[in-house]
């Protein structure tokens, strides 16, 4: 539990959420302010503030949950597919500093853009150069 975070207090259940899955480490519920119908956001119940802040325990139970949803979600609002994501710290648009996974429901023809319209400028990168970045992570 973090002092002054919306969702451990919606964990504490000090304030109210429409909760549509539930298990000893996990907490699902619509978002408040939909982008669709049906938006769920995924959390653990500890606090975690960032994707690498999470327990290996925990990152196997929220990924099963978002497993698990994101067909039953379609299926209630009759979607034609979703977009599952997470924006990982405040430049990628985090508000709620508390790992959540957002599922969005999508629609044929409801206006909205793939996950890769999320980013700003595409950088130009050389062969190289993506090279070297795929065998710094890869270390
Ligand atoms: P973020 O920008 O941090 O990825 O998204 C936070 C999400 O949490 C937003 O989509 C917002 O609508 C939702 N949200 C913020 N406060 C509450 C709340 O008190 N209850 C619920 N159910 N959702 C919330
Ligand atoms: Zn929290």
């Amino acid at each position: 539990m973090s002092d002054d975070c919306i969702f451990c207090s919606i964990v504490d259940g000090e304030i109210p959420a429409r909760t549509v899955h539930e298990t000893g480490d996990v907490l699902a519920f619509l978002d408040a302010n939909p982008l669709a119908r049906g938006h769920t956001l995924v959390i653990p119940k500890p606090h975690a503030h960032r994707v690498g802040d999470l327990d290996a325990g925990l990152t196997d139970a929220v990924f099963d949950a978002v497993a698990a949803l994101t067909p039953r979600v379609q299926d209630v609002v009759d979607a034609d597919g979703a977009n599952v994501g997470i924006n990982d710290g405040a430049a990628a648009g985090q508000e709620v500093p508390h790992v959540h996974v957002h599922i969005v429901p999508r629609f044929e023809d409801d206006g909205g853009a793939p996950i890769h319209a999320v980013a700003g400028k595409r950088p130009d990168l050389s062969d190289d150069e993506l090279d070297e970045i795929a065998a710094e992570i890869a270390d």
